[in-house]
């Protein structure tokens, strides 16, 4: 909440009769902006604590606080899906059915996801879908018949919000220690998790959601 403002410039004292009030009553752009049509979401780092090249389902541990956001967007009606880079897949680190038998543990603990997308290639590979590249948010949200514009990417580094400006959606950054500096000063949006990076997508203030049921 930024309350302070800062102090007028001089030269609009020569109209200091109108009233501040005239000024403020505009509300925040991002309480004009409507919910978004469709949320996609990193995954690891992002729904699901990070462990690089992870081929193990036991080891998929949600975030705190994912099962709350999400179940947020469902009851507001809003299709949810998992964007995911799997560069290991093309480095020989993992198999894809290491990654399909991951990626079910994880909708096992968070789905149903309306829309999976997986990147397989490796940085040098070229593909149009590995982040920040806009491939799998554009495929996406053609699987769901919404606009590309009208979705939200949630993620934890530099190259979710990359992918996401590139397909001309919005983004919203949930820094972990991984994040780097200049990547959250650079998004547009940044909250410090999941059910806040919602909250904000749905311009819902945390004190009126009544979240003990979605806990
Ligand atoms: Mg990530
Ligand atoms: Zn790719």
């Amino acid at each position: 909440m930024l309350s302070a403002r800062p102090p007028r410039p001089e030269p609009l004292a020569a109209v200091s009769d109108a009233p501040l009030a005239a000024v403020s009553d505009a509300p925040p752009a991002a309480v004009s902006d409507a919910p978004p049509a469709a949320v996609f979401f990193d995954r690891d780092g992002t729904l699901v604590v990070d462990v690089p090249y992870c081929a193990d389902p036991d080891l998929v541990t949600p975030v705190p606080t994912a099962r709350a956001a999400l179940c947020l967007l469902r009851a507001a009606g809003i299709p949810v899906g998992v964007v995911s880079n799997q560069s290991g897949i093309a480095r020989g680190l993992l198999n894809r059915e290491q990654v399909d038998a991951v990626n079910r543990r994880v909708d096992d603990l968070l789905g149903p996801f309306d829309v999976w997308q997986l990147c397989p290639h490796g940085p040098d590979d070229g593909c149009a879908c590995r982040k920040p590249a806009p491939g799998m948010v554009l495929a996406a949200a053609q699987q769901l018949g919404v606009a590309p514009g009208d979705v939200a990417v949630v993620g934890d580094i530099g190259a979710d919000v990359g992918a996401a400006r590139a397909a001309g959606a919005r983004s919203v950054l949930v820094p972990t220690e991984v994040t780097l500096p200049e990547e959250v000063a650079t998004a547009p949006v940044v909250r410090p998790d999941l059910l806040a990076a919602v909250q904000y997508l749905l311009n819902t203030p945390a004190t009126v959601t009544g979240l003990a049921g979605v806990r």
